[in-house]
Order: C-alpha cells, then sequence, then structure tokens
C-alpha cells in the first residue's frame, strides 16, 4: 500500500529513503519542566500519563490527557485523533513538543507532537525534528520512523565511496555521518555541513557520470574517417547571398560548428535557440559545408508537417547549388533513393538507405539529443557529426552539469526585434469577457490559437478525449459564430495536414490544439494565443507557446487562462507579462519549481537533484574541477567507481 504512495515521492529502495531529506526542521530541544514553561514557548515535556481519555463534542472527538512530571502536572488537548487514546496509556513515559498556552488561567499545549518513550529516546521530540515533504497517506512522523529504523539497522551498508583526498581537500563530512546528521543534526551547523556533503556527491557523480560519457564518445566511438575543411569560400558566398544578414550569434555559431566538424572526432553539439531565432539556416549551412566535402547529410524533424517545412525551406535556400535535396515522410518517398541531404522523419533511419558517407546528421526538436538516432547510426558502421537542436532552454547550469561531454551552443540573439507579444493572465472571472474580445478580434479578421488543457505529458487517448470535449464545449457554448478546428497528436498526418491548410487559407477561424502538438510552425496570420490551465505548464514552455505567434507584421497577444488564485501561481505566470527571454524564463523556472518541473525535464533525462540545487553554481564549479581530478583514478575507488556507473546507465543518457 505505501510503495504506490511512496513512488510519488520518489521513494523506490531503502537508498531513497536516505536521500528524501527534510526540507526543515521543527525545533523542539528546549526541554523544560511544567512548572517552568512560559506562554508562546516552544517545549519539550517528558513525563508520566495519569489520565487519557476520549471526549465527545458534538461530531466531533477531542482527546485529553495528563502529564505529570513531578514539577507539575499539564493538561494536553488534541483535536479529532481517537487513534491517540489506544496508542497511548496511563503510566506510558511520554516525551511531548509544542506551543504553550494558557487559556482561562491554565497551561496548556495543543495538539502537541508526541512519542511514547519507555526507555527509548525520542525521534520525534525533544530534539531538532525533521519535517519531510509529504504526500497523502505518507505523513513525516511516517517517514522519520522509517528513516531512523534504515540508520539503526543499516549502518555497515552506509559505506564511504569518496576519495579520502576529496574528503580532506573539500572539508566533507564522512557519509554514514552526512546522513545522519540531514535527518537528525545535533545542531543546525551539522545539519548544513551534512547537507553540503550530499549536494557535494550529487553532482561530484553527476560530473564524473558525464565525463565518462564523454570519452567512451571519443575513444570507443572512433575516430572520424573524415573531417571537413574545405569549405571556407563557398559557404561564404552563400552567405553573403542570403536574402538577410546573419545576426552574430548566427555568426558566431556556425564559426563554433565549423571548427568541430575540422576536428579528427565526431562533433556532438547541442544547438539552444528560441523559436525564430533561426537554427534552419545555421544547419542548411552545416549541410552545405558537408557537402561541398562531399558528403551526404540527414536533417531529422519530430514530426511530418515540419519535415514538410524544413523541405521547402531548405531546397529554397539550397536552390542555387545542384544539391539533391530529398524528402522522405510517412506518405511522401523520393523516387530515387540517392541524395546529397535528407529529409524526413525520425523514421527515415528505420528506412533502408545507403548512409555511407553519411557526414552530418541533424536533429530538430528531439528531446533525447538523438540518443537512439546515433545508436541506429552507429550499428550501420558510421561516425557523423551530429546536431541537435531545440528550442526549449535549458538553463546554462543545468546543462553544464548535466551535459558536460555535449558542447553548447545558443542562438540568444533574435534576427530582428519582433513585435512582443502582448501576454495577460487572464483569471476566471475575465473568461467571458476575454472569449468576447477573441470573437471580437476574429471577426476583424484574426485568427486564433486555443491550447487544451495539459493533462499528461505523452499525448495518449486521454489527452486527445480531453481535448475533444473542450472543442465541443467551445463550439457550441463559446463560439458557435466562428469556423474552429480540432488538432491533435493521434490524427493521421494526411488529417493533420488538411486542419492546417485550411487553417492557413482561413477556411478555420481558431485552431484547438492539444498542448504537444507541433511546435514551430509559421503562421503570420495567427495573433491570439489562448492557453487553458496555464499554471501547468512551466514558464519555458508558455513561453515557446506564445511564440507560435508574433510571426507577422501585426500586434499579438497570449492569454494566459487560469483558476488559480494562490499568489505564488499568479506571481509565477504574470512574470510572462514582463519577461520575453526564453532562457532567463527557464532560470526563473528552475527557481521557482524546481528542475523536475521544467517542461519536459523527463524527456530531456534531466535527473531531479534530491539535495543540491541548480541554482548553485560555485558548488557546481567546485565538484567539476574535483571531477576531472578523480576520474583518471576511477579505478583506486571502487565503490566511486560503481556508483558512477550505476548512474550512467540509469540516467536517460543525453549523450
Ligand atoms: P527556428 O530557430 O525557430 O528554427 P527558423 O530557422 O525557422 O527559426 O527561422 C525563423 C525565420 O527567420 C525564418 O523565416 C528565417 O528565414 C528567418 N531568419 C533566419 N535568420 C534570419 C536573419 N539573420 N535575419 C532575418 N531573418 C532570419
Ligand atoms: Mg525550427
Amino acid at each position: 500500500m505505501y510503495a504506490k504512495r511512496l513512488e510519488k515521492l520518489g521513494i523506490i529502495n531503502l537508498e531513497d529513503f536516505l536521500y528524501h531529506v527534510p526540507f526543515r526542521y521543527d525545533d523542539f530541544r528546549l526541554i523544560s519542566k511544567v512548572s517552568q514553561v512560559q506562554e508562546g514557548e516552544i517545549v519539550t515535556i517528558q513525563g508520566k500519563i495519569t489520565d487519557i481519555k476520549n471526549q465527545y463534542a458534538g461530531r466531533f472527538t477531542l482527546q485529553k490527557a495528563k502529564v505529570d512530571d513531578e514539577s507539575g502536572i499539564l493538561e494536553i488537548t488534541w483535536f479529532n485523533q481517537p487513534y491517540i487514546t489506544k496508542s497511548i496509556n496511563v503510566g506510558d513515559l511520554i516525551s511531548l513538543s509544542g506551543k504553550i498556552k494558557e487559556s482561562k488561567g491554565k497551561i496548556t499545549i495543543a495538539s502537541p507532537e508526541f512519542e511514547v518513550l519507555n526507555g527509548n529516546s525520542p525521534i520525534h521530540t525533544g530534539r531538532l525534528v525533521p519535517v519531510y515533504p509529504e504526500t497523502r497517506g505518507v505523513s513525516s512522523k511516517w517517514l522519520r520512523r522509517q528513516v531512523y529504523k534504515i540508520l539503526s539497522e543499516n549502518k555497515d551498508e552506509l559505506i564511504e565511496f569518496l576519495p579520502t583526498e576529496t574528503l580532506e581537500k573539500n572539508k566533507l563530512l564522512d557519509f554514514l555521518k552526512a546522513v545522519e546528521q540531514i535527518h537528525f543534526p545535533d545542531d543546525l551547523e551539522k545539519a548544513e555541513k551534512a547537507k553540503e556533503r550530499l549536494s557535494f556527491d550529487e553532482f561530484f557523480l553527476l560530473h564524473l557520470s558525464s565525463i565518462l560519457r564523454k570519452t567512451e564518445w571519443e575513444k570507443e566511438l572512433f575516430q572520424k574517417p573524415f573531417s571537413i575543411t574545405k569549405f571556407k569560400k563557398n559557404t561564404d558566398s552563400f552567405i553573403r547571398n542570403l536574402p538577410f544578414k546573419l545576426t552574430n550569434a548566427q555568426e558566431k555559431v556556425i564559426k563554433e560548428i565549423f571548427a568541430d566538424l575540422e576536428k579528427p572526432i565526431p562533433m556532438n553539439r547541442l544547438l539552444q535557440g528560441e523559436v525564430g531565432s533561426g537554427k534552419t539556416v545555421v544547419a542548411t549551412i552545416a549541410m552545405l559545408a558537408t557537402y561541398l566535402n562531399g558528403y551526404k547529410s540527414i536533417l531529422m524533424a519530430p514530426t511530418e508537417i515540419l519535415a514538410n517545412q524544413h523541405f521547402e525551406t531548405v531546397s529554397k535556400l539550397l536552390s542555387l547549388h545542384k544539391i539533391k535535396v530529398s524528402l522522405i515522410t510517412g506518405s511522401k518517398k523520393p523516387k530515387e533513393k540517392d541524395f546529397d541531404v535528407l529529409i524526413g522523419t525520425h523514421a527515415l533511419l528505420y528506412k533502408d538507405y545507403d548512409l555511407k558517407n553519411l557526414g552530418l546528421v541533424v536533429v530538430d526538436e528531439q528531446q533525447r539529443f538523438g540518443v537512439e538516432q546515433r545508436s541506429m547510426i552507429r550499428k550501420k558502421g558510421e561516425s557523423p557529426n551530429f546536431l541537435t537542436m531545440t528550442a526549449t532552454p535549458i538553463p546554462r547550469t543545468v546543462a553544464l552539469t548535466l551535459y558536460g561531454n555535449l558542447s553548447l551552443s545558443y542562438l540568444d540573439e533574435m534576427p530582428k526585434e519582433r513585435k512582443r507579444v502582448k501576454t495577460w493572465l487572464v483569471p476566471s472571472q475575465k473568461r467571458e469577457a476575454a472569449y468576447m474580445w477573441i470573437e471580437k478580434q476574429i471577426k476583424q479578421g484574426d485568427q486564433a490559437f486555443i491550447i487544451c488543457p495539459f493533462i499528461e505529458q505523452s499525448e495518449s487517448l486521454t489527452t486527445v478525449k480531453a481535448a475533444a470535449k473542450e472543442f465541443d464545449r467551445l463550439k457550441k457554448d463559446v463560439f458557435p459564430k466562428l469556423k474552429l478546428g480540432l488538432l491533435h497528436g493521434k490524427l493521421k498526418s494526411k488529417e493533420k495536414e488538411e486542419i492546417l491548410k485550411q487553417f492557413r487559407e482561413k477556411k478555420i477561424d481558431i485552431l484547438v490544439a492539444t498542448p504537444v502538438v507541433e511546435v514551430g510552425i509559421d503562421f503570420p496570420n495567427a495573433t491570439i494565443m489562448l492557453i487553458e490551465t496555464s499554471e501547468r505548464f512551466g514558464l519555458a514552455q508558455l513561453h515557446q507557446l506564445r511564440g507560435r505567434v508574433g510571426r507577422g507584421e501585426k500586434q499579438s497577444y497570449c492569454l494566459l487562462f487560469t483558476d488559480i488564485t494562490s499568489p505564488a501561481v499568479v506571481k509565477r505566470l504574470k512574470s510572462l507579462e514582463t519577461l520575453y527571454n526564453g532562457a532567463e524564463l527557464a532560470e526563473l523556472d528552475l527557481r521557482l519549481r524546481g528542475p523536475g518541473q521544467l517542461f519536459g525535464t523527463m524527456q530531456h533525462g534531466i535527473a531531479e537533484l534530491k539535495v543540491a540545487s541548480f541554482s548553485n553554481l560555485p558548488l557546481i564549479e567546485k565538484t567539476r574541477k574535483e571531477a576531472e581530478n578523480i576520474f583518471s583514478k576511477l579505478s583506486k575507488y571502487p565503490e566511486l567507481n560503481n556508483k558512477v556507473k550505476e548512474l550512467n546507465t540509469q540516467q536517460v543518457s543525453p549523450d
């Protein structure tokens, strides 16, 4: 019964209990005599139970007890916890912690934390008491008991795994001490030291595992059988002939890519850039350089629609060259299997293509950074360069820790100052007005997206059903006079294309879509983005969604619907009204909600930190240096070595 609930807290095995660390401690250290307590004090009283009973008060029960500690007698009341009279008996030696109150001249503690001692040392009272993140049916008290038990029964298994030199150099507590002190600290400084040690472990292990991946990539894999060097003149003239001038960011990234292409080891680069920052042309230039050296390129997109769009863009850009650009999707097959640049969905890897002479693979908007693709290609014996592109910003600190093995490029500059998408948070009482405003805008010729409530990460039938329901409601009750279309991931690609075509031709006014559908499509006439249950999204994801409007000349708008009124939620969402930088928003999300909540965290394989925080940049740096120092001697430390290997197999490796 507990297993399911614990899983919600990320607790699966015994070790996970130890890493489920308290977020605060109740300070119940002041042990006082009944005769000396003062009103308002938080104290612990220890004495004998002289009386305990249930009292009925209407529909509720009160539990009344008396405790005698020889200095005096204290009366205690609990509210509606009848089990208490079963677990405490007259004569028990009990320990109670809570706040002293005076009422009608009598001193009492209301609803104190309690435990029967009868010879045992206190866990829940009389000390710094850990308070844990809880979930329904799993209380801090229960967790405390489990952790205490594990710590007292399994000491032998809690073996130090850090090298002595690391411990000494960084003045860290030893492992057993650290887990003991983080849960049951002697004082707050010890708790802090314990946290420091366990945070150190977390980053240190992540760094070691990413160094391990990097060395595997570089050595086991291969010497690249070629390098791409002859391209300068031609790419320069290509760039001069573009209909626009490259941004400084684009130029910088192209230099970074070229430097990689020249090296004898395959490039493994992650290119991050917001929607519209111009990733496609950067990829196209890399593919052109590859072609000029006599090698082929593949460009993979997550959906057919995006593959089609890329095909059009890339063919147009490369039209002055004699490059054979082919498109393969579920519904379109190229006439011949010969190509210079092949564009399609990931499925193209599973087709029977001649991948000999493959020089470059570009993976667009792929959440797992090409892991699968790489292993597919590896199997065919090729070792091309990899360029993975994503519009989902990952905070730099996270990227540095987890993807130390990838080279990172950022397109942190937009081609031209786009008009900002005006953004408003819409509380439930303004819903009707917002709908009316949308109708008015549409009558003036605009088009809108409505993003359905977010339900789950992957688009299953549940999401589709909910979307269909929302679609019906909008059509019937809200916009009966307008033309609405519904787009979700379970539609056949022909159906999707048809709907998008109608939207483009303005035969549809409002496109109702599921949250995960089609990033990166261009509809200059769409000016309104309405997002339902916006509180369920990360800020960066909301920013990405609103990036789908504001592509044309007209002013665009993003309406964030929410029924939640909690100040924290409202404040978080309102930050979108003033912040327009995806990377900044991602950082903010990280601070407010933690990495587990980052958009697509799961798809990115970003490990959830248990103790440390990604905002601790100095520690990230320190642990990285230490990891670099220790890595070459790793085999001397079998426990550490095992931990690193274990981590490498567990993680959804983003290499
Ligand atoms: P994304 O990074 O979202 O994939 P795209 O590559 O699709 O962005 O580019 C978005 C739009 O901006 C395209 O129409 C592209 O032609 C245009 N574009 C790209 N680079 C520039 C630039 N330096 N100046 C002006 N427009 C550009
Ligand atoms: Mg794109």
